[in-house]
């Protein structure tokens, strides 16, 4: 572990902390919530309801600065690295039942069900660095063709670097006044509705391929799917989806159609080749929205090693359900023009930040001045339709009564008598530690926490 050189006063903030009678309880709470980054503080009490009348069975008055911390349960890595990972959790416990089944009320026979998996890219926008490769390893960016000419800025169409990761050009146009930024940001601010008319045209292409009307389709087959937005290095976003085929009931029954698996992949193919999307742009003229090229469809199966299976795929799409555009350098607050500059951002994401600006000075971006954290990107980082699995509300419920269980039995121990009926009382007080020195031990610990979970996993 790096050890952490702290300023003074965080320092005596810590040897304080440390040096309180109650630090066994206050690290004990910690332990409780998570190690979260930021928790929430709550003020409360609970009683007890008996015959002879109420009192109290416990309070947080006899806690460390008189409150019990909770956790966040921020989905974001960047924002808490404890409550994403639970969250992470959560969604693979949800993926993974919708995959390979036999749990969570997901039977086994949903192997046996057509599922793909899929990724969705944007267009291109304009030429970016990018690292590519060749039969002979890592190849040049955008070599030269034949008598290569400067774009209309005097700037030249190629370039000759073979750029390795971490290359902090990697993702920037070549030439940024070539680049189509109302475009890129039209892409991200309208990629929902690409995403919604996809899934439509999708069962349009599997009724065509199965002999059937649409109407007649939907009667014997129900498309589940979820999915996850990802920015690209680009800073465009793209999906990755599970889809999978069903029997039109809710009971997890398989499809009543003629279809398996390579026809699901040949259809989404052709269903990423049709969608269109006509948005209009401020200058008066439409713009007509595209998936990329390259869609890539991975058949999922039980299968031998190597292939995809639903284990993997389940982490691949859980582990990104956490990002954000955090690695953009923006936090999750709001962005005005003025705060822009402090940011410290790349030339590009500044320009995409500028053009959403823009755009949202017109009708059909109204709204978009308050998504530029997001890139312009509105939709939801992950969802699913209803029928994919059970839900997360329904694992996070399963935990908080798993939890709850553990809280009441914790008093009944207490009052060392049946309670009849507990009563609470919560007020909330803050977000986060009190002191930067709290903080500091508290990630200190979850660090040692860490630790411990991977040493206990390498021992297993
Ligand atoms: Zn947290
Ligand atoms: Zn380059
Ligand atoms: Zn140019």
């Amino acid at each position: 572990m790096t050890p952490l050189i702290e300023p003074p006063q965080v320092v005596e903030e810590i040897v304080h902390r440390a040096g309180r009678p109650d630090f066994q309880r206050w690290s004990e709470q910690l332990h409780h919530c998570g190690h979260c980054s930021r928790p929430v503080r709550l003020r409360g009490r609970v009683l007890h309801q008996s015959t002879s009348g109420r009192r109290s069975a416990y309070s947080t008055d006899g806690e460390p600065d008189g409150v019990l911390m909770i956790r966040c349960g921020n989905r974001r890595a960047a924002v808490c690295p404890s409550c994403s990972w639970e969250y992470a959790g959560d969604m693979w416990q949800l993926l993974y039942a919708g995959t390979a089944g036999g749990r969570k009320g997901v039977p086994d026979s949903i192997r046996s069900h057509p599922l793909v998996f899929t990724t969705l890219t944007a267009p291109g926008f304009g030429p970016v660095h990018t690292t590519r490769a060749d039969r002979s390893g890592p190849a040049r960016c955008h070599p030269p063709q034949d008598k290569p000419q400067p774009c209309p800025h005097g700037r030249p169409t190629w370039c000759t670097a073979v750029h390795t990761e971490g290359d902090p050009r990697l993702g920037q146009p070549i030439c940024p006044d070539c680049y189509d930024y109302p475009a890129h940001i039209a892409f991200n601010w309208h990629a929902p509705e690409l995403w919604r008319r996809f899934t439509i045209t999708l069962r349009r292409v599997l009724a065509r391929r199965a002999g059937l009307t649409t109407k007649d389709f939907t009667g014997q087959c129900r498309l589940s799917f979820v999915k996850v937005a990802e920015f690209q290095r680009r800073a465009v976003v793209h999906f990755h989806a599970l889809i999978r085929l069903d029997g039109p009931g809710t009971d997890f029954g398989p499809p009543c159609v003629n279809l398996d698996v390579d026809n699901l992949a040949d259809a989404i193919r052709e269903a990423v080749g049709l969608v269109r999307l006509t948005v209009d742009m401020p200058d008066g003229t439409g713009l007509e929205l595209r998936f990329g090229e390259q869609t890539d469809t991975q058949p999922i199966s039980g299968g031998p090693a190597g292939e995809l299976t639903a284990e993997r795929a389940a982490a691949y799409i859980a582990k990104y359900a956490t990002k954000s555009a955090d690695d953009f350098g923006l936090g999750d607050r709001r962005i005005t023009l003025e705060t822009l500059p402090l940011l410290g951002v790349s030339d590009h994401v500044t320009r995409i930040i500028q053009t959403c600006w823009q755009l949202g000075e017109h009708k059909p971006y109204d709204g978009l001045h308050r998504w530029l954290h997001m890139l312009g990107f509105r939709g939801h980082f992950a969802s699913k339709s209803r029928r994919y699995s059970t839900t997360l509300g329904a694992i996070r419920g399963e935990r908080r009564a798993y939890r709850q269980r553990q809280t009441v039995e914790h008093v009944r121990e207490l009052l060392d008598e049946d309670t009849t009926l507990v009563v609470s009382h919560w007020e909330f007080t803050g977000v986060g530690y009190l002191t930067t020195g709290d903080t500091a031990l508290a990630l200190s610990e979850a660090a040692r926490a860490r630790e411990r979970r991977q040493a206990a996993r390498d021992a297993a």
